[in-house]
């Protein structure tokens, strides 16, 4: 339970307490209750059953009525410790055989006859394991240590972190406080105050330390200066810009600049919705590095995105004197060999690739500036690797269409800089999202009909959630038959991807689509992230109820990228539990990512957001990033001003913290590798 030191045994909290000032009568007790405490007289003790099924059981009653305890173990104990005619405060776990309400193990505790029953405070119960309890370690057990603990710990052993000004001002108590209140509480609002007070400590120390490693980086990793807006950038933003760039795109250009230009490593998170337009942000950064005397490399996680990139780079810098080139796995042993001595001797300016260019062979004369398409399936070592390529580390930016909610990004990612492209380009249509039932189906073909009549191209996406799992595979196979049936060789085709396949025929498949060689794509959640099929504009999802809800707005948005009117239709058995329905309504009423995330945090909370999970931040004792927002907010003011005045944490009143901070080791160092 990663439990080794008395420390440790102070921070594993009760998940709750129980009110042992209470006393139930018989006659309320009711299935629906969990535990319970009675005052009782034993009527009767027998022994029953033969030999494995033997137990003993106890006929109780108050004045209200009677029930059973039952003892299946330490037999001989009980018989010397349960006395007829006796009373006993008896706690536990109740259940009902037989219509009758029955405690089996109970805790029992003699009441001599004038002692008013009940104890006098809250009694903590702690999580553990079956193996622990096998081994005498069960949640009461834990409880008796930490009292134990509690006993011999004093105020000097759990110091006081944070400073008095703060303390004051949010009228938190102090540290050991807490902790002796937040096992044995004295009643509820001793509870509250010990939650109240280690929310605060977790979420403000949390965000002290992202704050600080931020400074940090930004003060001792000198990064590669981009002094001047020079003649390729102006160049291209003023001649060749295809479009002019939104205002969301100009700002996030902006904030690139000015990192860049001021010696200090950029470790940036770029968030934009699909379509926001973020590949011209990473141009305009390239040619910004190349005007420097800079390399830069933009990777992408699959083949085809990087053949995508590699094409819209290639037609945008097609009148500027800028060398591109691309670098795959199946890029050819030649043409690798020659890009390798280009890259080497500097006179390839822009590298794009996959997986491949950070092989240690791939050796950069003067890499500036690496851009990371879609983050979240390049793996943190990996990332780590593009560090040892240059003497200095190159700035990274890191692009992502899965939008984080702010508040999460905040927490999670307080130790980058953060952008994000929060407008669409003008004048695209919002994509239709509309829900309909499995006996609509028909109808629902008949309307993909008519859209690839108009010669249109049409997503139908089958849940694969493990990619090993039987029953969807089945659906899906199912699924394409099905789609078939409607849609028959040879006017019309269709391509299928899913996880199963080898990646050549996966490609294969996605490219006979790219080229409108088929009209139909049946395909699990493996096309989810980037592709771009303009002509596309039908996204029909099965089993929708499957689905979460980012990920939903991930598949949609494979439509409506080009200029006609698009669809996004969500089909789903007539059964539906609440999240489905919730998910679904959500859907259909908003097609903004972040309002979507927001969603997404709040019905299944941050464990569950993509590339959090690895995120030690997040892991809070008692705080919940969702929940306690408010707590949230606050802290993170708070540690900001503290910072602003005192950057090293070095005056007087805050040598507590600078202490304590130093101590606490293991958080992740994410800023190292974005
Ligand atoms: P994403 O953020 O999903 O990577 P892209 O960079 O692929 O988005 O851009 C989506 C589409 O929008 C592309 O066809 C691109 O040319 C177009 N686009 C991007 N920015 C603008 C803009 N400011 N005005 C008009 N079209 C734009
Ligand atoms: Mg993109």
């Amino acid at each position: 339970m990663n439990i080794f030191t008395f420390g440790d045994l102070l921070e594993h909290f009760p998940f709750r307490h129980v009110d042992r000032t209470k006393i139930n009568f018989i006659k309320d007790i009711s299935p629906q209750m969990d535990f319970v405490q009675v005052a009782v007289v034993v009527v009767s003790l027998e022994a029953m059953g033969q030999r494995q099924g033997k137990r003993l059981v106890a006929e109780v009653k108050d004045k209200t009525g009677r029930m059973e305890l039952t003892w299946f173990q330490s037999l001989s104990w009980v018989e010397k410790s349960i006395e007829v005619g006796q009373s006993y405060l008896v706690y536990g776990r109740v259940s009902f055989y037989n219509g009758q309400p029955q405690i089996v193990h109970p805790e029992t505790e003699l009441l001599s006859i004038n002692q008013q029953p009940g104890k006098n405070f809250l009694e903590p119960v702690y999580s553990t394991t079956e193996k622990l309890k096998a081994r005498g370690l069960g949640g009461r057990q834990i409880g008796k240590l930490t009292q134990l603990l509690m006993g011999m710990v004093h105020e000097k052993d759990v110091p006081e972190n944070l400073p008095e000004s703060i303390l004051n001002k949010l009228k938190l108590i102090n540290r050991f406080k807490a902790y002796r209140q937040i096992h044995f509480p004295q009643n509820a609002d001793e509870f509250t105050e010990a939650v109240n007070r280690i929310k605060f400590e977790e979420l403000f120390l949390a965000q002290l330390r992202m704050n600080l490693l931020r400074s940090q980086r930004h003060r001792f990793s000198k990064g590669v200066v981009f002094e001047k807006v020079g003649d390729l950038f102006n160049t291209f933003y003023e001649k060749h810009l295809p479009f002019q760039l939104t205002g969301a795109q100009k700002r996030v250009v902006k904030e690139i600049r000015n990192d860049t230009a001021k010696g200090k490593q950029m470790n940036r998170l770029l968030q934009g919705d699909v379509g926001s337009g973020k590949t011209i942000v990473a141009v305009l950064c390239m040619l910004l590095a190349a005007d420097n005397g800079c390399q830069s490399c933009l990777m992408a996680p699959t083949e085809i995105l990087a053949q995508q990139h590699f094409k819209t780079i290639s037609e945008l810098l097609g009148k500027m004197d800028v060398p591109v080139q691309i670098l795959t796995g199946s890029t050819k042993a030649a043409a690798r060999r020659k890009i390798l001595q280009q890259l080497i001797d500097g006179q390839l300016q822009i590298l794009i690739g996959t997986h491949a260019v950070i092989e240690e062979v791939v050796k950069f004369k003067n890499l500036g500036i690496v851009i990371i398409d879609e983050q979240h399936r390049f793996g943190v070592a990996q990332r780590a690797k593009l560090w040892q390529k240059a003497t200095v580390p190159p700035h990274i930016l890191v692009m992502t269409a899965t939008p984080i909610p702010r508040t999460l990004a905040m927490t999670a990612y307080g130790d980058l800089d953060y952008s994000v492209i929060d407008e669409l380009p003008p004048g695209r249509q919002p994509i239709t999202t509309v829900h309909r039932y499995e006996s609509q189906r028909s109808k629902v073909m008949s309307f993909i009909r008519t859209e690839i009549d108009k010669g249109r191209q049409i997503y139908i996406i089958f849940p694969l959630i493990e990619e090993s799992a039987k029953l969807d595979y089945e659906n899906l196979m199912q699924g394409y038959e099905n789609v078939k049936a409607y849609f028959p060789e040879p006017k019309y085709w269709i391509s299928m991807v899913h996880g199963k396949q080898p990646a050549a025929q996966k490609e294969q498949n996605m490219k006979r689509f790219v080229d409108k060689d088929t009209q139909i794509m049946v395909s699990t959640t493996v096309i989810e992230v980037g592709v771009n099929v303009p002509n596309a504009t039908v996204m029909v999802i099965e089993s929708t109820e499957k689905f979460g809800l980012s990920q939903l707005h991930q598949l949609r948005g494979r439509v409506g990228r080009g200029a006609d009117k698009s669809y996004c239709i969500l089909l789903s058995g007539s059964k539906l539990g609440n999240d489905a329905r919730e998910r679904i309504s959500i859907m259909t009423s908003t097609n903004n990512g972040f309002e979507i995330a927001e969603k997404d945090l709040e019905l299944r909370g941050p464990g569950e957001i993509e590339g959090t999970k690895q995120s030690g931040v997040l892991n809070f004792k008692l705080a919940s990033i969702v929940q306690d927002r408010q707590v949230l907010d606050v802290a993170r003011n708070i540690a900001a001003n503290l910072l602003d005045k005192d950057p090293d944490l070095s005056s007087a009143e805050n040598l507590l913290l600078n202490n304590f901070l130093k101590q606490k080791k293991g958080s992740v160092l994410w800023s190292k590798i974005s």
